[in-house]
This record gives structure tokens, C-alpha cells and sequence, in this order.
């Protein structure tokens, strides 16, 4: 049976996995990203990894087609480049030049928010369409999105920022320079910026009286459902949350939009109010091309699951 290698690259470890092409999983293991030292460190580390997963999981070199990586950052997926990543501290950085030297099979790389994507889309939520969007509630806002079984990056794979449309003109600042983006809105870092807000100006909630403003979460306000003040925080962040969906619904028009990230741990308290509003919203109406919002379901495999995927598109 041929296999198939995918490595998640983040900012403090490494997830690797090796998968068939129908998702089976015969090995999976993580190790230090350590780009402190940097790309030649991170790239022995990734050679150890792999390695280490092949010795565990009994697997011949032979039955390996090839490796997928998902990379933070801005990434030249055609050539397998880097071009920036912040987290990393690499810059131009020829990743699968790099690993194919060390490891000596084929290697492909994109986005790991792209990878994230084409993995939910291939083993997860989106398994059963063939258009389907993945966004991310986390720190930041990202996600991606598959058109017809494939993914869509954009002209120099630099597309498909979800994060970066703006929902609210003159809004908040976001961090890449613009005001009003829906990532300054609907990450779980805006939602806890918020949350932190509304508690300030109600002292008197049941937020106010269980945490203070250093034990503050993305939770937080979904735990108390029957508070006036939680229930502002929540009507805010929902109303913010489907504009952007409702949007990229308009665009796309996907059979599914999954979201993954922290905030969507919350499962249908999220996704049952929001698939009202966007209903509600969407242009056309839902009854001849409805699109349906779930939770994404491989969580923080996602990345890696989506890095074999691409593998899988090895040709030589
Ligand atoms: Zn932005």
C-alpha cells in the first residue's frame, strides 16, 4: 500500500503522520520545531522525526511516495519556497530543496492554514463535498478554501486570507495594518478582548463575580448563557462572525463551512445561532443552494492530514 508523509510545521513543535490514501494512519509523532537554531536545525529535526516514524510505524523507505509540509507564513508552493515566516525567523528559505536533499523523497509545501484546509476537506467535515471553506477561530483568523476537490491559493499561492477582509470599514485595528478586518472580530483573541470590555462595564454579571480580567478565556461568555452581559458579548461576536461567513458564502457558495481553532470547541452553541444569521443573510436564500456550517472534526491533526494530502498529488 503507498503511504504518504505529512509534517505540520508551528511555531514550538512539529506534527508528523503517515497516512494511505484512504486517511489510514499507521504512524503519527511530534518533535521541537527549534528554529531558534535555525532552518537547517528545524529541517534535522523534521529528517529525526520522520525517521523516528518509519522505525515505529515498521514502514519500508519503498512505500513512501512522498512528503507534504504545511509552513507558517507566506509560502512559494510551486517551488517549495518560504518566502517569509515571522514565527520562524526564515526568510527566502528553500524548505523543499532543504528536506529533499536530507530525506531524499519528493516534497511538496504550502500554507499550513491551506494545509488545515485541504485536510479537513479530504478526512474530515468536508469529506463528502467537493466545495467546502475551513476557517480557523484561534489567535488569528485563517483557514482556507477547496473548489472542486482542489485547494485555491491565489496567484503565487499568496490568496485565500480569510482573516483579511474587512467587515466593519474604519473598525478595529487589525495586525496587518488595516482597520475593520474579520480577523480583529472574530478570533478568539478579539472575543476575549471583548469579553474583558463588557465585564469592565458590568460589574455586577456573572462573568464579572467567576473570573477576573487575567483568567478571562474565549469561553468565558458562552458559560454563562443566561447573563445579560455574556449574552451581549455573545450577540456581538455572532453578528460579526456571520457577516464574514455570510460573505465568503456569497463568494463561494460551498456546500460546507467548517470552522476549527479554539473557539469552535463550543460545537453547536456556536454553530446552530450562526447557521440562523447566515441564513438570514445569505444571498438567494438557502433553498435552492444551502450551505451548511459544522465544526470541523480532525482538530489539531488537520494541518498534517492536509500536508499528506498534497503528497498524495506527487506525480514523479
Ligand atoms: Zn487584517
Amino acid at each position: 500500500m503507498k503511504k504518504y508523509i505529512g509534517i505540520d510545521i508551528g511555531g514550538m513543535s512539529i506534527k508528523g503522520i503517515i497516512i494511505d490514501s484512504e486517511g489510514e494512519v499507521y504512524c503519527q509523532g511530534n518533535i521541537v520545531t527549534g528554529w531558534q537554531n535555525g532552518g537547517g536545525a528545524m529541517c534535522r529535526n523534521i529528517k529525526e522525526l520522520t525517521e523516528d516514524m518509519l522505525e515505529r510505524g515498521k514502514i519500508d523507505r519503498k512505500e513512501i511516495v512522498g512528503v507534504g509540509v504545511g509552513c507558517p507564513g507566506m509560502i512559494d508552493s510551486k517551488n517549495g519556497v518560504v518566502i517569509f515566516a515571522g514565527n520562524l525567523n526564515l526568510r527566502n528559505y528553500p524548505l523543499a530543496d532543504m528536506l529533499h536533499t536530507i530525506l531524499g523523497f519528493p516534497i511538496k509545501v504550502t500554507n499550513d492554514a491551506n494545509a488545515a484546509a485541504l485536510g479537513e476537506a479530504t478526512f474530515g467535515a468536508g469529506k463528502n463535498y467537493s466545495d467546502s471553506i475551513l476557517i480557523t477561530l484561534g489567535t488569528g483568523v485563517g483557514g482556507g478554501i477547496i473548489i472542486n476537490g482542489e485547494l485555491f491559493e491565489g496567484f503565487n499561492s499568496a490568496g485565500a486570507e480569510l482573516g483579511h477582509m474587512v467587515i466593519e470599514a474604519n473598525g478595529n485595528r487589525c495586525t496587518c495594518g488595516r482597520r475593520g478586518c474579520f480577523e480583529a472580530y472574530s478570533s478568539a483573541s478579539a472575543l476575549i478582548k471583548k469579553t474583558r470590555e463588557v465585564m469592565e462595564d458590568n460589574p455586577d454579571s456573572e462573568m464579572w463575580r467567576s473570573y477576573n480580567l487575567d483568567t478571562v478565556n474565549g469561553k468565558t461568555a458562552f458559560e454563562y448563557p443566561e447573563d445579560h452581559a455574556a449574552k451581549g458579548v455573545i450577540d456581538w461576536y455572532l453578528k460579526y462572525l456571520a457577516c464574514g461567513i455570510t460573505n465568503l458564502a456569497n463568494i463561494f457558495r460551498p456546500q460546507v463551512i467548517m470552522l476549527g481553532g479554539g473557539v469552535s470547541e463550543e460545537g453547536e452553541r456556536l454553530t446552530k445561532p450562526l447557521q440562523q444569521r447566515v441564513d438570514a443573510q445569505i444571498f438567494g436564500g438557502t433553498e435552492f443552494s444551502p450551505v451548511q456550517i459544522v465544526k470541523a472534526t480532525l482538530g489539531s491533526r488537520a494541518g498534517a492530514f492536509g500536508a499528506a494530502t498534497l503528497a498524495m498529488h506527487t506525480k514523479d
